[in-house]
């Protein structure tokens, strides 16, 4: 999507409205308005970046340092007893606005969130074939 529709780039520019929690030069975290639990909240990088392949480490680390201080902000003030952050990418992630952006989610006692998955045992050898795929990426 190009930046002069993308929500979240009209949200960064002040041309839609939100509830901010903390913004720098770079990044800004504001109010999910649809949250899955109270106090749901997203980071976002100020430059429109569709998702985490197009961001540079120093952008991803711009988002993580942001996230850090939200997080321990929500600990302290809303005192949740768990908080999941997600960031997705792509349509089969469930990604649904594209603009990148990390999810804070505080998680509650019997809040109505669920994983979406359930662990099962994996096969040793196949999860061995894909670790040297991906580490001779690295080589
Ligand atoms: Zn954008």
């Amino acid at each position: 999507m190009a930046e002069g529709h993308c929500v979240f780039c009209k949200i960064v520019r002040g041309e839609l409205p939100s509830m901010k929690l903390y913004e720098d030069e770079r990044t800004l975290c504001f109010m999910d308005i649809n949250p899955a639990t109270r106090g749901h909240s997203l980071v976002v990088p100020k430059a429109h970046r569709e998702n985490i392949y197009e961001m540079s480490e120093a952008e991803c680390a711009d988002v993580m340092n942001v996230t850090k201080r939200v997080a321990d902000a929500v600990r302290k003030t809303l005192e949740p007893d768990g908080l999941n952050l997600l960031q997705a990418n792509g349509l089969q992630a469930f990604q649904t606005v594209f603009h990148f952006h990390m999810h804070i989610i505080p998680r509650y006692t019997n809040d109505p969130i669920k994983l979406p998955w359930i662990p099962r045992e994996g096969n040793m050898e196949e999860i061995r074939k894909n670790s040297e795929i991906i580490r001779a990426f690295f080589e």
